[in-house]
């Protein structure tokens, strides 16, 4: 005859020797703490910056003088997510040349990536689009710099110079390659999102539009820790 403790363990229902009021309130631990921790997974990390008060060149400050675009932006193959500037004067004539923000903004990106890119800066930017009153955001991306004047979480003015044109390492003649995108997620990751106009804008089509915005005074907020690493670097 077996103990009665044992009896009622091989007879009953099993729950695993666990009362079932406490299994109860066990899971519903758990499930509170999932719904906590994917609260804060989920939750957005942002930073306060100037809002844009318009939008000029990257070169030939502000109006890209004496600089000519080599290549536009195209979305279809063969694909260039942005624009090449070059010097009017040919070659390596505008090595070492300065190389501005183009507006108002914070720096999320600031780094030697090597391999095709060299010296990348990303710069990130609140304005507010006079067609609707909202305020709106988007990263300009500056390649192949020689050198680059700024870092990562460093606030920028319009006009302030980020750094010099480049031929990362030699590998093309002097150009600044430069991007806009709306989507704040790209980061150097250009193949993660849809080739079309709601991710990506044709930065002279952007510029142009707009190149006078109103002054506001206070700060906007902006979203940071949007990219994915890259070459061992994550951004802000
Ligand atoms: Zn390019």
């Amino acid at each position: 005859m077996l103990p009665i403790s044992l009896a009622r363990t091989a007879n009953g229902p099993c729950t695993c020797g666990v009362n079932p009021v406490q299994a109860l309130r066990s899971w519903a631990a758990v499930l509170l703490l999932l719904v906590v921790t994917g609260g804060w997974a989920s939750a957005q990390r942002t930073t306060r910056i100037h809002i844009s008060d318009g939008f000029d060149f990257p070169v030939g400050k502000p109006s890209a003088d004496g600089y000519y675009k080599a290549r536009g932006m195209r979305l279809r193959p063969p694909v260039h997510f942005g624009e090449d500037w070059n010097g009017r004067g040919g070659g390596n004539t505008d090595l070492g040349d300065p190389v501005y923000a183009i507006s108002n903004g914070i720096v999320v990106w600031a780094y030697d990536v090597k391999a095709g890119w060299g010296n990348v800066a990303i710069i990130r930017h609140a304005y507010r689009d006079p067609a609707t009153g909202q305020v709106k955001h988007c990263d300009s991306l500056y390649g192949h710099l020689r050198e680059m004047d700024v870092k990562v979480g460093q606030e920028v003015k319009r006009g302030d110079k980020i750094g010099t044109i480049g031929t990362n390492r030699g590998m093309y003649a002097a150009h600044l390659h430069f991007e806009i995108r709306h989507d704040l997620s790209v980061g150097m990751q250009r193949n993660s999102v849809p080739r079309d106009l709601t991710h990506w804008a044709d930065p002279t089509t952007f510029i142009e539009r707009y190149r006078r915005l109103n002054k506001e005074w206070g700060k906007q907020r902006v979203p940071v820790g949007t990219f994915k690493e890259y070459a061992g670097h994550r951004g802000l």
